[in-house]
């Protein structure tokens, strides 16, 4: 599964199922069903890091959760990225790029929200550990999330 890492994935942002994450104080970015089908199918649930960017915004760390989808009865996956970063505002229909880079831990369940949320902040501390490393942040300044100087799209 980690043959396709990095792997580079663009496409935008959707409604979730609304599970309150925004509430847990951990917004999920949801890609549609079709980017996700785009996925390879052996790429394991789990949780991942990498690097993220929303429109032509800046590039900012990210934990990235590859699971199962319950609005679907757990038939199809969903991808959720969680940027690491503060936003004013909600970005639903804007696109966001990612490069995924490694994978932090496969997915598990938990017996109580405390521990999940214990859990998703100790990913989100390993997340920002590994991006520091000097292989993983020249990711931030791949050209994938930025056209090179003196270019313009539509020419
Ligand atoms: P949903 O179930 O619709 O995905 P969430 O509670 O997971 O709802 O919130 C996700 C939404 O929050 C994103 O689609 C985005 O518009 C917004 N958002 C704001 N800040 C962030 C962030 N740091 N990372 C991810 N999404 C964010
Ligand atoms: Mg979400």
């Amino acid at each position: 599964a980690m043959r396709h890492l990095p792997f580079f994935c663009r496409g935008e942002v959707v409604k979730g199922f609304g599970r309150g994450s925004k509430e847990l104080g951990i917004p999920t970015a949801n890609f549609s069903e079709q980017v996700v089908e785009s996925f390879p199918s052996d790429m394991s649930t789990g949780i991942y890091y990498g690097w993220a960017c929303v429109g032509n915004g800046d590039v900012h760390k990210m934990v990235l959760s590859i699971g199962w989808n319950p609005f679907y009865k757990n038939i199809k996956k969903s991808v959720e990225t969680h940027i690491i970063h503060s936003f004013k505002d909600n970005f639903y229909g804007e696109i966001l790029s990612i490069v995924i880079i490694g994978c932090i831990r496969s997915e598990k369940n938990f017996s109580s929200l405390e521990a999940l949320i214990s859990a998703i902040q100790e990913d989100i501390e390993e997340a920002k550990r590994q991006l520091d490393l000097p292989e993983h942040l020249k990711l931030k300044e791949d050209n994938f999330f930025h056209l090179p100087e003196g270019k313009t799209v539509n020419h």
